[in-house]
């Protein structure tokens, strides 16, 4: 089951509900990365308790450990992360070209080798849509080709449209499957907006449930994505979700979903915080830094995670520079409770018709002119 809908628009952002068979997500929606089959650091409970909708799991990884066949024998992932809510997967396209060595890619699909124990994996379309059934996310995603994002605009159409043909090849597997998952199609086109322009037409052509924005966040900077996100409205069908992948920088989130963006995911709030890093309404907190030993306030004074009414700020510093592993799971839960927080605002000053006056107030707090993160 999966279903969209939009519930209201301010400019091109809008807010929607996305229906599936593990229950709704109200959008726009963040959605925290289970890597390897776990968002680290946090239990399923914790999880459900930051104001989490829905989580993405890679299915590179679990494909090459612990294999697509030992998690359906676990009885599926949502059985093995203990998470009755959404889940997506992605395809394995990205990390493919970002952490294997030895790629050989052909229209056929990609030959390379695990970066885990130099096994040779062959992935197909076909096999990329295999594996994600065989994981059971809600959402699932094509396989594509990303260019590395210094590519000349030749290396960057041909990936186009190989992807377009990959993404024709993956509806026939997933119609053949029919697991009642949802596909999603990924537009590529790096920085070039007549390639993007192409990229989805092609894909629209193609009737999926949803379709992502890819192979941005890739070094190319806040404003050139931005330039770029701008044609999303007019690009993308107005009735299907718009997933941009790998995006998380609150400001990043904050200028996609004013682009016509639902959906977003990155490692940034489980990496930083695990790395002493908190975000806050007034900006990043790095807790090693000396001048929070004798800070008594919370992380943020807003907050009402569980780590911000428990600990203080010198407290969870005191952790870190014990090694307490607890101090990695508490500022995690912040951070993700902060993302939640930040996406329900966003929902609120859509819904009211604000997003514009109420985005520059938090860019304002978030990202100081000539200020710097403490
Ligand atoms: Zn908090």
């Amino acid at each position: 089951m999966f279903e969209f809908s939009v519930t209201a628009t301010d400019g091109k952002a809008r807010t929607g509900v996305l229906r599936t068979g593990h229950g709704e997500v109200a959008t726009p929606v963040f959605m925290p990365c289970g890597t390897c089959g776990a968002v680290k650091g946090v239990t399923p409970d914790q999880l459900r308790d930051t104001g989490t909708q829905i989580v993405l799991a890679n299915a590179y990884h679990l494909m090459l450990r612990p294999g697509a066949d030992a998690v359906a024998e676990m009885g599926g992932l949502h059985k093995m992360m203990a998470w009755g809510g959404p889940i997506l997967t992605d395809s394995g396209g990205y990390q493919v070209f970002s952490l294997s060595s030895l790629r050989k890619i052909s229209d056929a699909g990609v030959v390379f080798q695990s970066h885990i124990n130099g096994d040779t994996v062959n992935l197909t379309p076909e096999k990329c849509m295999d594996v994600q059934t065989r994981l059971g996310a809600d959402i699932i995603m094509q396989l594509d080709e990303c260019p590395p994002a210094d590519a000349d605009k030749e290396q960057v159409a041909q990936a186009v449209k190989r992807s377009a043909e990959w993404a024709g090849r993956c509806k026939a597997a997933w119609e053949r499957a029919d697991e009642g998952q949802a596909l999603f199609g990924i537009q590529q086109g790096g920085i070039f907006t007549d390639l993007r322009a192409r990229s989805i037409e092609s894909l629209v052509e193609l009737d999926l449930p949803g379709y992502a924005v890819g192979g941005l966040s890739v070094g190319e900077g806040h404003e050139k994505m931005k330039a770029i996100l701008e044609h999303t409205d007019g690009q993308f069908p107005r009735g299907k979700p718009r997933y941009l992948m790998g995006v998380g920088e609150p400001r990043d989130i904050i200028a996609a979903v004013a682009c016509g963006i639902d959906m977003m995911d990155c490692v940034i709030p489980t990496r930083n915080g695990r790395n002493a890093q908190a975000f806050t309404w007034n900006g990043r907190i790095k807790l090693r830094n000396a001048a929070f030993a004798g800070d008594t306030k919370p992380l943020d004074e807003k907050c009402t995670c569980y780590t911000c009414r428990n600990f203080s700020r010198a407290v969870l510093r005191h952790y870190f520079q014990a090694g307490e592993m607890l101090a990695a799971t508490l500022v995690t839960i912040h951070n993700l409770a902060f993302f939640s927080q930040l996406m329900s605002e966003i929902r609120q000053a859509i819904s009211d018709g604000q997003l514009q006056s109420r985005s520059r107030k938090w860019m304002e707090q978030m990202y100081p002119v000539g200020g710097t993160d403490l």
